[in-house]
């Protein structure tokens, strides 16, 4: 069993200053990074809803929705103008859920376990963590990828 990348949503939400930002390699040209946050939000937190009002906000159709209900958002086309994370009746997206390396904030690329040790280091407590452990709805933790797992109020 390899060591895993355990991100507590619930309590990263409640930071008021994030010291990093985790992304990975999205499309099988390695062309596209998102961050962990980003999928991970639109993977278990998304309501999913039916008229998809951040995709109806969107001004650079950047946002699209495949049969699942499951949300994602083209990076390459994407203004940031935080139009979709306004329009959402549930407030389901982070205001700085689209940062950019401008923003300041430090961004670590998962590679391997010393991405995820260097990543989990600085953050406080049990926010992230590497463990040794599977997914476990029982605990409100989910399986985002093979190297990924997250704590959240998943939406059913
Ligand atoms: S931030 Fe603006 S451009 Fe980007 S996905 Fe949201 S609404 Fe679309
Ligand atoms: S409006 Fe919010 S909850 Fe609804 S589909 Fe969009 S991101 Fe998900």
């Amino acid at each position: 069993m390899g060591k895993k990348l355990l991100i507590d949503l619930l309590s990263l939400r409640e930071m008021k200053n994030l010291p990093a930002d985790a992304v990975m390699k999205t499309d099988k040209q390695n062309l596209s990074f998102k961050t962990i946050r980003e999928l991970a939000t639109f993977q278990f937190t998304c309501r999913r809803c039916e008229n998809a009002p951040c995709v109806q906000a969107c001004p650079a159709e950047a946002l699209e929705k495949d049969e699942n209900g499951l949300i994602s958002r083209a990076v390459n086309i994407c203004i940031r103008c935080k139009s979709c994370i306004v329009a959402c009746p549930f407030g389901t997206m982070m205001d700085d859920l689209f940062a950019v390396k401008t923003s300041g904030l430090k961004f670590i690329s998962l590679e391997d376990e010393k991405d995820m040790n260097e990543f989990a280091g600085l953050f406080p407590g049990d926010v992230v963590r590497v463990v040794d452990m599977e997914e476990n709805p029982a605990e409100q933790i989910y399986q985002l990828n093979d190297t990924i797992l997250i704590k959240e109020l998943k939406w059913q």
